[in-house]
């Protein structure tokens, strides 16, 4: 086994989707080539919209597919599980190092007070982001607020005037200003992590070298790269693949045709048909070449093939590819 590992992290908040399947696909295809390691994590820190059913399906999808994992969730089996409901001790464990080295604190501001904050914001034709005041509590002021039965959530004081340059595998050197990003929350008021700080912490531990994922999120990657630097991590390499859109260029949607991976296997579609449609969402080839075995799309893919601009969703050239099969 090479050094790389990647990983594909879904949320299991409903079906395994044509996006998710291609960043998986993605994920699978760069590890098998290299010779590295694919893991897979359930990201079900969000309790209300997270499902055990949703897991179910997304791992079925994937198995159906023919994408195996090395590291992840396996009911039952040998592997894992990488669920992060499972590892909250671990984020609560770096949650404390950050408060303790000064990079969080905690923020005892209502929903009201933060919407007010939001509004005079805008009303001065200023981004909305918070402010910060939480920042200067003295103990004292925390401990009134303690007693008033506020519980708090936890912040990163994010350092003004920095530009973080993220160097994406994809989409060349993307530069964020850190005044665009107020100090967001690590941490929230129940103890469970964000998003963002779950991942660095889970990305950082399961040595992942190549972060591939949807491009919605290169905007969460500066917040990302500056938990990195609080902890002094070495940050992962960033490749963010673009979107999917329908013909008509609208985000693709159930009008452009069926969005997860369980209606095509329903409406008997074949794995080898969908996982080929999938590879050619965004990746090209260079050849004109269109149909590909699971191992040749292995032997050719790379990152420097995949496109920066939208794929589009071809329906016909899925149903046309089915046919070959
Ligand atoms: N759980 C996130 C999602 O499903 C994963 C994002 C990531 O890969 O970092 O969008």
């Amino acid at each position: 086994m090479s050094g790389v590992r990647v990983r594909f992290a879904p949320s299991p908040t409903g079906p395994l989707h044509i996006g998710g399947a291609r960043s998986a696909l993605f994920n699978w295809l760069f590890a098998r080539q290299k010779g590295g390691t694919f893991i897979v994590r359930i990201e079900d820190t969000d309790l209300e919209r997270s499902s055990r059913e949703s897991e179910q399906n997304i791992l079925e999808a994937l198995r159906w597919l023919g994408l195996d994992w090395d590291e992840g969730v396996e009911v039952g089996g040998p592997c894992g599980p990488y669920r992060q409901t499972e590892r909250l001790s671990i984020y609560q464990q770096y949650a404390r190092q950050l408060l303790e080295s000064g990079w969080a604190y905690p923020c005892y501001c209502t929903e009201e007070e933060l919407a007010a904050e939001r509004e005079a914001l805008l009303a001065r034709g200023e981004m909305p982001r918070y402010s910060g005041r939480c920042r200067h509590l003295t103990e004292q002021d925390r401990r009134r607020l303690e007693e008033m039965g506020r519980r708090p959530v936890l912040r990163f004081a994010v350092p003004a005037g920095e530009n973080i340059t993220v160097h994406d595998l994809v989409r060349g050197e993307v530069t964020f200003d850190t005044a665009g990003i107020g100090d967001f929350i690590i941490v929230k008021s129940d103890g469970i992590p964000t998003y963002n700080f779950a991942v660095v912490v889970d990305d950082h531990h399961m040595g992942i070298t190549h972060v591939i994922r949807a491009e919605e999120h290169l905007s969460n990657t500066p917040r990302q790269i500056l938990l990195y630097r609080a902890f002094g991590w070495p940050e992962p390499q960033f490749a963010h693949i673009s979107l999917i859109l329908g013909q008509d260029r609208s985000k693709m949607s159930k009008r452009h045709g069926a969005t997860s991976i369980e209606q095509y296997r329903e409406m008997g579609y074949l794995p080898e048909a969908l996982v080929n449609f999938l590879a050619l969402l965004g990746w090209s080839p260079g050849g004109e070449e269109e149909i590909f075995t699971l191992e040749e799309l292995v032997q050719q893919f790379s990152l420097e093939r995949v496109a920066k601009n939208p794929a589009i969703f071809d329906l016909d050239k899925l149903n046309w590819l089915n046919g070959h099969y």
